[in-house]
This record gives structure tokens, sequence and C-alpha cells, in this order.
């Protein structure tokens, strides 16, 4: 009887502790991170929506509209984050910008 009480308490114990840890490792940042970021030209405000890479982050841009080449504002990483709707993966997902 003791033993049967004891082993499910320790079950319940590993079953909370499981869904935990899984509850963790299933909020991955990659998941919430948009990758499709509309860029507005500052100097003709043509729009495109562009794909942003994960890998690494995009300096300069080329307008279609316009042919200039943008490049970050300062104290910004990447164009996205300057003329984008919305910032590059890493600056999503709280991490330091390469
Ligand atoms: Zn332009």
């Amino acid at each position: 009887m003791g033993g049967l009480l004891l082993s499910t308490g320790i079950n319940f114990y590993l079953n909370k502790r499981y869904n935990m840890t899984c509850t963790t490792r299933n909020l991955p940042n990659e998941k919430s991170v948009k990758l499709h970021s509309q860029i507005t030209c500052p100097a003709c405000a043509h729009q495109k929506v562009e794909v942003m890479p994960t890998d690494a982050c995009q300096w300069f841009y080329e307008c279609e509209g316009c042919h200039t080449v943008l490049k970050p504002k300062a104290g910004d990483c990447c164009v996205y984050c300057s003329y984008g709707t919305i910032p590059c993966p890493p600056i999503q997902s709280g991490q330091a910008c390469c």
C-alpha cells in the first residue's frame, strides 16, 4: 500500500518535471520569428515585401523603384531594422545582432 502511494507520488513528480522541461523546450524563438518584412524606400516611398535571411544581416538593399542603395541608419544593424515593417530575425528573437 505504502509503496504504491510512493510510486504514484514519484510518477506525478516526474510528469510534472517532464512537462515543465517540455514546455521550456517548446518555446524556440525561431517559431515566432517573422521572415517577411516590407521595406519602404526613404527616397521614393516604393514598398516591397522581402524575405529576410535568418543567418545574416542585410546591410545593403537596392530599391526597385529608384535604385537607391539603402544602408542601415545609425544604431540599426540592417536595412530591415531601419526601413522594414519588421526588424531582422536576430533582433526579433532577442539576440545581439551579428
Ligand atoms: Zn526608392
